[in-house]
């Protein structure tokens, strides 16, 4: 089973995957935990780049098409060998957000993105994708303090508007509700608590028992 967890900044992502692994490791599952851009060594080495200053030089396509080229790595060194042995892969960050990064608000043609999609994930598509929805300012507001904390150094992306973040949180909704049997949209204002029992359960439903 390949799930992705998608959504913005600040909304626990991170956290919640943890937990997830955690959850099913405990109940027998065989579990790779992994996340992009990286996740490979060749992708680790693509996202060091996409994450520091000298990404400033590339243009948007550029950059699309490093996150592209990470993606394949990450799919054909590390997930699709995992799936092929029944492991439960759980991604941070997949396609999705490229569609609405890269997509929505870098402003490329749809026709771009999904062709560099399709060359990246070559035919492995998650089979459930939980997005992770926070109001804007509240996620904003989340990952400052999380950069203020030292815990995980503020990137290039969050230093953007909160209304870049809105309309990325439209865009991850719009693909929610237009993939509904593949996304499951997760309210991400509840406590910790919460959210890990609705993951867990969502997840736990697709396993085969
Ligand atoms: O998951 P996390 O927030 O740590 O991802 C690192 C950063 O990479 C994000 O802040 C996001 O802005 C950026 N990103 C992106 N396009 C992607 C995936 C991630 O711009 N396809």
């Amino acid at each position: 089973l390949f799930v992705t967890f998608e959504g913005g900044e600040g909304a626990g992502k991170s956290t919640q995957i943890r937990r997830l692994a955690e959850s099913l490791r405990a109940r027998g599952h065989d579990v790779l935990l992994t996340r992009e851009p990286g996740g490979s060594p060749g992708a680790e080495a693509v996202r060091h780049v996409l994450l520091s200053g000298a990404a400033e030089a590339f243009g948007t396509r550029m950059e699309a098409i490093l996150f592209a080229a990470a993606r394949n790595d990450h799919v054909e060194e590390v997930i699709r060998p995992a799936l092929m042995t029944g492991k439960v892969v759980l991604c941070d960050r997949f396609m999705d957000s490229s569609r609405v990064y890269q997509g929505v608000t870098g402003n490329l043609e749809s026709e771009f993105i999904e062709a560099l999609q399709r060359v990246a994930v070559n035919g492995i598509v998650p089979d459930c994708t939980l997005v992770f929805d926070l109001p804007a300012l509240a996620g904003l507001e989340r990952a400052r303090r999380r950069g203020a904390a030292g815990d995980v150094a503020p990137d290039r992306f969050e230093k953007e508007e909160l209304e870049t973040h809105e309309k990325r949180r439209e865009a991850f909704l719009d693909i929610a509700a237009r993939e509904p049997d593949r996304c499951h949209v997760i309210d991400a204002t509840r406590s910790e608590e919460v959210i890990a029992a609705e993951v867990l359960e969502t997840v736990w439903r697709q396993l085969p028992h």
